[in-house]
C-alpha cells in the first residue's frame, strides 16, 4: 500500500521519466564513476573527444532541464561540467578557490531520481577553470550559481551530496532512491 505522499512522488517519478530517462545515460548513485575523483589528470589540449563531450553536455543539460551537469554523471573521466544557471557555460577543469557565507541549499540531482537533499554550501565563491574556448578564467559567483557550481564542482571530485547530507537524511535518502528506480526499471523493461 501506498501512503498519499508516496503515491504522489511516484507519479512525478514516473510522469517526468519519459522525458528524463529514456536513455540509459544518466549514472545513478552509487555507480562507481560518481565515486571516482575525476578532477586530475587535467585538461591540456582540446581533442574531438572533449569537444563531443562539451557538445553532449550542453544538448543534455537542456534536455533534462537541469541547472547543471557533469562529465562522470554520463560516464566521462575528463574534468568538464556544463552550468545552467543564470550563468550558462562549459568549466573545463574547476576549482574552487575561495568560499564564504555559508548557507543551506535544498538540491536535486540528476543522479538521484526522486530525491531533495539540504547540504550546507557557500553563498559566495571564487572559481578558476577554462572556458569553452580555453581561456583561464577567475571569477566570482553568489546565489544559485554558486550553489550549482559548488554542486557539479564536488561531482568531478567524486562527491555526491549524499556525503554531505546529515546521518539523519541519509537513509531516507537511499528509501527515496531505490524506490524511484525501481519505477524506472520497471517501466523501461
Ligand atoms: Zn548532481
Amino acid at each position: 500500500m501506498q501512503t498519499n505522499e508516496e503515491k504522489i512522488e511516484t507519479e512525478v517519478v514516473e510522469e517526468k521519466k519519459v522525458k528524463l530517462y529514456n536513455k540509459d545515460s544518466i549514472k545513478f548513485f552509487p555507480a562507481g564513476i560518481l565515486l571516482k575523483d575525476i578532477s586530475k589528470p587535467e585538461i591540456t589540449e582540446v581533442d574531438n573527444h572533449i569537444l563531443q563531450l562539451i557538445d553532449t553536455l550542453k544538448t543534455m543539460v537542456i534536455d533534462f532541464n537541469a541547472f547543471g551537469l557533469a562529465a562522470n554523471q554520463i560516464g566521462e573521466e575528463e574534468p568538464i561540467v556544463m552550468i545552467n544557471a543564470d550563468f550558462k557555460g562549459i568549466m573545463i577543469n574547476p576549482v574552487i578557490t575561495q568560499q564564504s557565507n555559508e548557507i543551506k541549499s535544498i538540491e536535486r540531482c540528476l543522479s538521484f531520481p526522486g530525491v531533495e537533499v539540504t547540504v550546507k554550501r557557500f553563498n559566495n565563491i571564487t572559481v578558476q577553470y577554462l572556458n569553452e574556448d580555453f581561456e583561464e578564467i577567475v571569477q566570482d559567483f553568489d546565489g544559485t550559481n554558486a550553489i550549482v557550481i559548488e554542486h557539479e564542482v564536488d561531482h568531478i571530485n567524486g562527491i555526491t551530496f549524499y556525503k554531505r547530507a546529515s546521518a539523519v537524511d541519509k537513509p531516507k535518502i537511499l528509501r527515496k532512491l531505490n524506490k524511484a528506480k525501481r519505477v524506472i526499471n520497471r517501466n523501461f523493461k
